[in-house]
């Protein structure tokens, strides 16, 4: 229980990562102390190295498939790797972090009476039929593919979050994030925003998979934390699952085209094999955190993307 007039304690699981850091970032610029936990599976020490130093943060080194004994008010449930080439590089592991994960978060949120807010995915949609993606979509996954691991174990910990709530009467919240975007994306992780970025800067040739014509839309990070802000600060009577992400969709080739020309490379495409299960299509609807959180993304690509590209022009080294 939190003692009166003092300040909230929130715990960021996977506040190391891309996500999580800015994340971490936030919540102590609005007045919080957060735990920030991590095994550093796919986050690193130097996403959260400029907060070490605030008193108000703690980092702990923790893996979220054992039980977790702390003491918060709120817990940001972001652990889980969130690039297909890393969930797929070990995914019984992947699986076992969604699902174990989310049972000692949610029983730390039940023995502590915390809020807890899950960060889903619009990979619970799979492959979908219908676009864009409603929250009342109920998906078409591939149960034995390879994202499985991935969408069936956060579809898996959706189950669990309602069912803490139906049992135990938790006060829950679910975001399904849409693929983000931004500074401190790992240069090496895989998605396609850092991949393409990474390659126009150094006049590699882009890695284009299957065709091009796929699409995805793409949030900015900063407009991301504020949605997932002010998820967590929502009447306890709604619990979403929520869409969170950018409704401008685009093809992968349209990116490409876009990365090329914002960092005016001399990069050319390369066609690559499409990986499996790589849905063809993918764009939220928004409705309901318009309506509910007031909340929507501000960031057009093209801005985002300037952004990006200046982080990463900073901290990788080009070829000529
Ligand atoms: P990320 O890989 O940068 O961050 C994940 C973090 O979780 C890393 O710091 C990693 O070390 C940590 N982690 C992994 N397994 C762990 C474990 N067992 N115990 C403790 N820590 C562990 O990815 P991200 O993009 O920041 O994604 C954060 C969350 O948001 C993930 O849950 C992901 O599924 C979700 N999400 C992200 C996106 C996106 O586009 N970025 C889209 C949908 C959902
Ligand atoms: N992709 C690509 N080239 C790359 C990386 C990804 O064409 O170097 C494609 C990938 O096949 C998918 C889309 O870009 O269709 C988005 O991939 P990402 O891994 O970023 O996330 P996903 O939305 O598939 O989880």
């Amino acid at each position: 229980m939190r003692i009166p007039g003092s300040r909230k304690r929130v715990l960021v699981t996977g506040g190391a990562g891309f996500l999580g850091s800015h994340l971490c970032e936030r919540l102590l610029a609005d007045g919080d102390d957060v735990l920030c936990v991590d095994n550093f599976y796919t986050g690193t020490k130097e996403n959260v190295e400029h907060l070490i130093g605030n008193r108000r943060f703690e980092l702990m080194r923790h893996d979220v498939t054992f039980p977790l004994y702390v003491e918060v008010d709120e817990i940001y449930n972001l652990a889980c790797p969130a690039s297909p080439v890393h969930y797929q590089h070990d995914p019984v592991q992947t699986t076992k972090t969604s699902v174990h994960g989310a049972i000692n978060m949610l029983g730390l949120a039940k023995r502590l009476k915390a809020k807890i807010l899950q960060a889903s995915t619009s990979e619970v949609y799979g492959d979908p039929e219908v676009h864009p993606q409603r929250e009342d979509y109920w998906g078409r996954v591939n149960p034995i593919g390879v994202r499985a691991c991935y969408d069936e174990g956060k579809r898996c910990a959706e189950t669990l979050f309602f069912d803490y709530r139906r049992q135990h009467g938790l006060r829950i919240k679910v975001a399904r994030i849409f693929n983000t975007y931004g500074p401190r994306m790992h240069p090496g992780d895989g998605r396609v925003v850092s991949n393409f970025i990474v390659q126009a800067l150094r006049n590699q040739p882009l890695t284009l998979y299957g065709s091009g014509a796929q699409t995805r839309s793409f949030c900015y990070v900063d407009d991301l934390i504020e949605g997932l802000v002010r998820l967590m600060g929502s009447n306890d009577d709604f619990t979403g699952p929520v869409n969170l992400g950018n409704p401008d969709e685009f093809t992968i080739r349209e990116l490409a085209d876009m990365v090329i020309d914002v960092t005016g490379s001399r990069s050319k495409l390369e066609f690559h094999a499409l990986p499996g299960d790589d849905p063809l299509q993918r764009k939220p609807d928004v409705e309901l955190a318009r309506a509910i959180l007031g909340w929507q993304s501000t960031t057009p690509l093209d801005a985002g993307l300037r952004f990006t590209i200046e982080y990463f022009a900073n901290r990788i080294d080009r070829a000529s």
